[in-house]
């Protein structure tokens, strides 16, 4: 494989994109939001500098990495040469069936269609088109660059040859592919999910503040970062999403996202991306600015 696309410039595309580029794939970033992929590649190129500061990287390295990514607005361009797509555009399902609908008809038909979806049904979305062997969940996990697991998930249709191909390429990138499969959350969100809601259940009923409810777990479970603060760096509204799949997968209550999570993403506080969650960053900037931020402002 040579050509890869990348569909979404978020907080997961443009750590997807850059793992490729510096592994010697060239990259095509598609979104739909021109600013979207500014923001992506001045982060590629921020998260590069890291790298060679660290002595992880070359500066050499830096500029073959940068060269071999380009950027669009348009699928049909973006696709045209692709080997292998990988989405990873908002957590919607309606909006990924029609991404794989007209990826099914814009990309070359040997081309291995992955979704980096956290939840929904590899099954589903194979289903809208007409290759469902070729479509398989590689689940990257953020940020992209850092950690080391890929969950490759298999739909119901899904060949072993694709599955083999993508086991393959997740080693080529450095990580460490998991196979699993195709039901509601996977394995790590079907595990992750329900801790983070339950965290915010603690917080909203008042059993603790934010910072206490991360120390326990950060100190008393060895986690490196609280449930708090990691559903502040996916995103709040991610993490619902997540949460309703889940809830509608399975249909049991234990799964409801807490009514907290539902109204702090209908106020747009979405966490590390918009600035605030329940703490306070410089939007886009992973380093807090204030701590237990939500105490505050309620
Ligand atoms: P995000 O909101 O940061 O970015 C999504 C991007 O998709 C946006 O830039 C948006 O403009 C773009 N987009 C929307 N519609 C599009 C379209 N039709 N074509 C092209 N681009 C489009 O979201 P994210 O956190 O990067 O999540 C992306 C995917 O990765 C989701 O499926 C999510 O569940 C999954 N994921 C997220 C995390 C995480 O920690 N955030 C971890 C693993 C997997």
């Amino acid at each position: 494989m040579k050509h890869i696309t990348v569909i979404g410039a978020g907080t997961m595309g443009n750590g997807i994109a850059h793992v490729f580029a510096m592994n010697g794939l060239k990259v095509n970033l598609v979104d739909v939001s021109q600013d979207a992929l500014d923001r992506a590649i001045a982060n590629i190129s921020k998260n590069l500098d890291r790298m060679v500061a660290k002595g992880l990287l070359t500066e050499e390295g830096k500029t073959t990495t940068l060269a071999n990514l380009e950027t669009f607005t348009e699928l049909d361009l973006a696709v045209k040469e692709a080997d292998m797509v990988v989405e990873a555009a908002t957590e919607n399902v309606d909006l990924k069936l029609k991404i794989f609908k007209q990826m099914d008809d814009l990309a070359p038909s040997k081309a291995i269609l992955a979704t980096n979806t956290s939840s929904i049904s590899i099954t589903k979305i194979a289903a809208v088109t007409k290759r469902p062997t070729q479509v398989i969940g590689m689940h990257f996990m953020n940020p992209v660059p850092i950690m080391k697991l890929v969950e490759v998930i298999r739909g119901y249709a899904t060949s072993n040859e694709v599955t083999n191909k993508v086991m393959e390429m997740s080693r080529a990138l450095g990580k460490v592919p998991v196979e699993v499969n195709d039901y509601p959350g996977f394995v790590a969100n079907r595990i992750l999910m329900p801790m983070i809601n339950e965290a915010i259940y603690s917080l909203y009923e008042g059993v603790a503040g934010v910072e206490e409810i991360d120390t326990v777990m950060k100190l008393g479970m060895a986690h490196p970062m609280g449930p708090l603060q990691l559903a502040d760096f996916i995103g709040l509204d991610v993490c619902l999403a997540i949460l309703r799949v889940l809830h509608e997968g399975f249909g049991n209550p234990k799964y409801a996202p807490c009514p907290l999570l539902v109204n702090m993403v209908a106020a747009g506080r979405l966490g590390v991306k918009s600035g605030e969650g329940f703490y306070l960053y410089q939007p886009g900037v992973k380093e807090l600015v204030v701590a237990g931020n939500f105490k505050q402002l309620n």
